[in-house]
């Protein structure tokens, strides 16, 4: 493809979406294929959330929206900021955007740029890297594993840091490995960025209500921080809300001037009937999520379980998030790719630790019905007997 950019020709593929897609395609074979690949809720968007959309389509929120989002949504998010996180922001602070992905890459397009480096625990979700080098930046990655609870420290983030340092990319809980750093742990970590004029924090707080410990707690809460802290979340994974595409930005006013500059050229405002519903879900009732989070922790219980009792697995017990990252480590290498392996051999369909910056695992998206995660259990057990 000699005539195409060389910002496309770095890109690789999002590898979530390439195995969901090939789930995809071997079930419209008719293949009963147990997809535990791409990371979104199985529930249905909630009732009012759903009615808070067709009455907007009624009223004709059918016009462009101001490029950082409505005004009624910029405060619906500075209310659960401070009721769920206890942080004051002003509305002229957010930033509406398609999506926490479209947030997490405007925080990192505007602050990181040729030159810069950018710090990335890993495991860690597949798109940070890829945005970080569209960006021209370079990633920088602190290794995490399974025996450290795959959590960074005060010390292994000072030994990353650089006079080139720009920010460093905190998702707690975390995609893929489901880690949740405490409170403690932030404030340790805060210490040593407070330390290093210049560098920021990206904060992904998307699985913010998918967690089953205390928590979790956003470091923009630490002392000094929310002046170095782009707090990024959304509606997908707390409202079942993946398709409608809404996320946003809490952040410094220079930062979220800048990002809105971007976003005015590359996209405008995000959907307005989608604006509309994401109100709604911040403003509405929240025993909806509360019944997923405890639908998603039998889930998690259930996986744990029936994964150690596949010998030569190590399986980590995840805080939050709706993923398990097992070490596969003992049969990975028997195949050229595992996830390859399980969808060919047993119908179900991972994404290869490869992606995230740790081969040798698998992760494995639990959001599914207990039914089909036995189903899967069965299958890889099976399928892995064989190497
Ligand atoms: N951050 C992380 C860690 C994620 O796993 C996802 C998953 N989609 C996103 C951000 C983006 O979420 P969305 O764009 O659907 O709001
Ligand atoms: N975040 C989800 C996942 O990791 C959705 C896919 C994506 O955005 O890459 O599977």
């Amino acid at each position: 493809m000699p005539n195409l950019s060389e910002n496309v020709t770095r890109l690789s593929p999002s590898a979530t979406f390439e195995m969901a897609a090939r789930s995809a395609a071997l079930s419209a074979s008719g293949i009963d294929v147990v997809n535990l690949s791409v990371g979104e809720p199985d529930f249905n968007t909630p009732d009012h959330i759903k009615e808070a959309a067709r009455k907007a389509i009624e009223e004709n929120y059918s016009k462009y929206s101001p490029v950082v989002g409505y005004a009624s949504l910029r405060e619906a998010v500075c209310a659960k900021l401070l009721r769920e996180n206890g942080l004051v922001y002003e509305p002229s602070e957010i930033l509406i955007s398609g999506g926490a992905k479209q947030s997490v890459c405007n925080a990192v397009m505007s602050l990181a740029g040729p030159g810069d480096e950018v710090i990335i625990p890993a495991p860690y979700w597949v798109s940070y890297p890829q945005m970080v080098n569209l960006a021209g930046g370079t990633p920088v990655f602190i290794p995490t594993s399974i025996a450290g609870g795959f959590r960074i420290t005060p010390e292994s983030l000072e030994a990353a840091i650089t006079p080139k340092t720009k920010l460093l990319i905190l998702c707690s809980p975390c995609n893929p490995t489901g880690a949740v750093y405490s409170k403690q742990e932030l404030e340790a970590l805060a210490q040593v960025v407070l330390r290093h004029e210049g560098l920021y924090v990206l904060s992904d707080e998307i699985y913010e209500h998918i967690c089953y410990v205390d928590g979790p707690f956003s470091i923009a809460a630490c002392p000094g921080m929310r002046e170095r802290t782009i707090v990024v979340n959304g509606v997908s994974k707390a409202y079942a809300m993946t398709g409608w595409r809404i996320g946003f930005m809490a952040a410094p006013r220079w930062i979220v001037s800048a990002c809105g500059l971007l976003q005015g050229q590359y996209t405008s405002g995000p959907c307005s009937v989608s604006q509309k519903a994401a109100e709604a879900a911040w403003n509405g009732p929240q025993e909806c999520v509360e019944s997923m989070r405890e639908s998603f922790r039998r889930r998690r219980n259930l996986m744990v379980r029936l994964l150690r009792g596949i010998p030569g697995l190590v399986v980590n017990e995840p805080e939050g998030a709706f993923y398990i990252f097992p070490d596969c480590s003992s049969y990975s290498a028997k195949v050229p790719d595992l996830a390859m392996y399980l969808l060919e051999q047993a119908h179900v369909a991972t994404v290869n630790g490869r992606a995230f910056g740790a081969p040798g695992h698998l992760r494995l998206s639990y959001a599914t019905s207990e039914d089909r995660i036995e189903e899967a259990a069965g299958r890889i057990k099976s399928a892995l007997k064989l190497l």
